[in-house]
């Protein structure tokens, strides 16, 4: 009778072993998730609206406060700049605030582009730091050469030239202060008033999103990759980062900071579920904070057919 005991507790403990196998080796068909639900309602701007404008989409500062510092300007040409200021935030929801370092916008009145363009150049004013998201050319600085003021009643040439620091290009209307040349009676047009209150509509918030996601299973591990980006206006907070198989967490990570622009590729392997047939991956952007958009903010992925 007491082999009959001992085989059985052997075959017991075959039993056991095998199905530990099974379950803890990553043997089995390699499974591959694709998107199946991008949930990436990413909101579309409506480019039409400054067409030809600006010299890139989109393009705006963080917050419609605007930092600035004049340098080294005589004071003809401060108060010229200091006017296109004013004038800006009366005939645009802008506005401008004087501070003495890290400024977004630079003024200054060195003569040094003066050689390059002939002597009718009245000043120059570019962006000279713009960071690419999938929303926004996002403007960090602004460069003002102020050459000379303008002498007419309204600030032309340093409006002109803050204008070319927010973005805006030349404008073909002769009557438009963005025309190359000045002339006293420009007006700085309902078309870009307009376009400047829509492009600053979007408050200034972080926009997390995920990129690049993909997934295999192989046995009962799981291994994925992942791109997450902050497309929005503002540095984001912290996030954490949750992973569900078939609805239960299988993973849960902090993110950190993501500066405007800037994303994270994460890539995880083998993490161990105790399962083997899992047909939907879930990720998803816990973010305590105001977004642009928190549609983006869940992919899920199914097994690819
Ligand atoms: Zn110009």
């Amino acid at each position: 009778m007491e082999w009959k005991i001992v085989l059985s507790f052997i075959f017991f403990i075959f039993v056991i072993i095998l199905l530990v196998f099974y379950w803890i080796l990553p043997i089995g068909e390699l499974i591959e998730f694709g998107i199946s639900s991008p949930g990436h309602a990413n909101f579309t701007l409506n480019t039409s609206l400054g067409q030809g404008m600006q010299f890139y989409e989109n393009m705006r500062y963080q917050s419609p406060n605007i930092s600035y510092r004049i340098d080294s300007c005589p004071l003809a040409r401060e108060d010229e700049m200091k006017r296109a200021f004013d004038f800006l935030e009366i005939n645009t929801i802008l506005n401008f605030y004087e501070v003495n370092s890290k400024e977004e916008i630079s003024v200054t009145c060195e003569d040094s582009v003066k050689g390059e363009r002939g002597l009718f150049i009245a000043g120059e004013g570019g962006v000279t730091n713009v960071t690419i998201t999938e929303n926004f050319n996002v403007i960090f600085n602004g460069k003002v050469s102020l050459l000379r003021e303008s002498k007419c009643p309204n600030p032309i040439v340093g409006t002109h030239e803050l204008l070319h620091a927010l973005g805006f290009d030349h404008s073909d209307n002769p009557n438009n202060m963005m025309y190359p040349t000045v002339k006293c009676k420009q007006t700085v047009g309902d078309d870009l008033v307009n376009y400047i209150s829509w492009i600053y509509s979007f408050p200034r918030l972080s926009d997390l999103s995920f990129e690049n996601t993909s997934a295999s299973m192989k046995g009962g591990y799981i291994s994925l990759v992942m791109t997450i980006r902050n497309n929005g206006l503002k540095n984001s907070e912290n996030s954490t980062i949750i992973i569900y198989a078939d609805n239960k967490s299988i993973k849960e990570f902090e993110m950190g900071s993501i500066q405007v622009g800037s994303g994270r590729i994460i890539t995880l392997s083998n993490i161990f579920v105790m399962r083997r047939n899992i047909n939907e991956l879930e990720f998803f952007i816990e973010y305590d904070f105001e977004e642009l958009n928190k549609d983006n903010n869940r992919i899920t992925l199914e097994i690819k057919e």
